[in-house]
């Protein structure tokens, strides 16, 4: 996807400049994680080593960089210049230089700045007032613009077609393990980039919302909850499904029936204009009503894009109104302890009309040997 390569980050950076003086904010100091590949495309790893983005509030952007990594700025399409540091310098007080010298007096840190940089560039600079980016780079990346929609909804659509597969597998017998394994290789066959993350929760351990997978053996009788996703150029895929080893009980089948119907009173809720909470309130109230209110213990949604959870979030209390290009997961689930867990999850897009469904793959009870 040359396309998305190209993502114009001169553009985006004027952005975060018109969002920084809306907010009084002189200067962004942006370390390595999701805001740098957002504002510069550079998809870098964090390490002792500093890597800084320094966004003044006119002009170009400063990247400072291990000279050893300095070559690898163009090749990845950056746009903006290395500072390169060499190899026995002091690189947060080159940083804290450059900042001073933009005459930045109020600077705001990258949410993922590691603290051991940002203590080190407060000891530096005792007179700037230190902020949190957050606030500006959420304005920017929480509406997606038409070609990070089209990037999820194929990272989407790639993983509802590894999962159709492996629904066509026999897992009885396998160990949680094994099955994240195979579902985790399929993701790959069908062009993902990279596993983001893979739970396999069976039996009891369904009723556990972020389950590390272990070697439980998959047998009759059980729920098995799958929640997985990957990375195609970068964006994320988030899809939950549940299954059960042969026949299920009655209260599975009315679990299931009520946590599918939450999913899709959230889904139907979704159009510009309505607060956050509300999505959640919508899912909350099918639950509730069907007595299982105390069972449903985290938020229906989060925002997904670049990072796996991201802003907006689905929550009661967050007043926020929806806006078109938020994607966002709708999560509802039913946790008995000891018993089982369900939950149902797709990615949705805000659009001018409502939500539309990134993830495609069906949703009805499945029974799986
Ligand atoms: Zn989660
Ligand atoms: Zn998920
Ligand atoms: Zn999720």
């Amino acid at each position: 996807m040359a396309d998305e390569q190209r993502a114009d980050y001169h553009d985006r950076v004027r952005r975060a400049q018109a969002e920084m003086a809306r907010q009084g904010v002189d200067a962004l100091a942006i370390g390595v994680g999701s805001d740098l590949l957002y504002l510069a495309g550079y998809p870098s790893h964090n390490s002792e080593r500093l890597t800084l983005m320094i966004v003044p509030k006119e002009g170009e952007p400063k990247i400072v960089v291990p000279q050893l990594e300095a070559p690898r700025l163009a090749p990845a399409g950056v746009p903006f210049a290395p500072v390169a540091w060499e190899e026995t310098a002091e690189p947060t007080s080159i940083a804290a230089d450059i900042i001073w010298e933009t005459g930045a007096r109020s600077v705001a840190s990258g949410d993922e700045l590691w603290a051991s940089f940002l203590i080190k560039m407060q000891q530096h600079l005792p007179e700037v007032t230190w902020t949190i980016a957050g606030s500006i780079m959420r304005e920017l990346r929480m509406c997606k613009d038409a070609a990070e929609v089209a990037l999820i909804r194929e990272a989407s659509h790639r993983t509802d077609e590894a999962w159709i597969a492996f629904t066509k597998t026999t897992i009885t017998g396998l160990t949680e393990r094994q099955a994240g394994e195979r579902l985790m290789g399929l993701m790959r066959d069908h062009g993902m980039e990279s596993v983001a993350f893979c739970i396999c929760a069976s039996g009891p351990n369904s009723a556990s919302p972020h389950y590390s997978t272990a070697d439980r053996v998959i047998g009759a009788g059980d729920a098995v909850v799958f929640d997985f996703g990957g990375r195609y150029t970068h964006y994320v895929s988030d899809i939950t499904r549940t299954v059960h080893i042969g026949e299920p009980s009655d209260e599975y089948r009315n679990v299931y029936a009520v946590v599918l119907r939450a999913n899709e009173a959230a889904f139907a809720a979704v159009r510009p204009g309505v607060a956050c909470q509300e999505i959640d309130r919508a899912a909350r109230n099918v639950i509730t009503d069907a007595g299982y209110g105390d069972y449903f213990i985290h938020r229906v949604g989060h925002g997904l894009g670049l990072d796996v959870h991201e802003e907006p979030y689905m929550v009661a209390g967050n007043t926020l109104p929806l806006r078109v290009g938020m994607v966002f997961s709708d999560e509802p689930g039913i946790y008995i302890p000891g018993q089982f867990g369900v939950r149902i999850e797709d990615s949705v897009v805000c659009t001018e009309t409502g939500g539309e469904k990134l993830n495609d793959a069906p949703r009805e009870l499945l029974v799986m040997q």
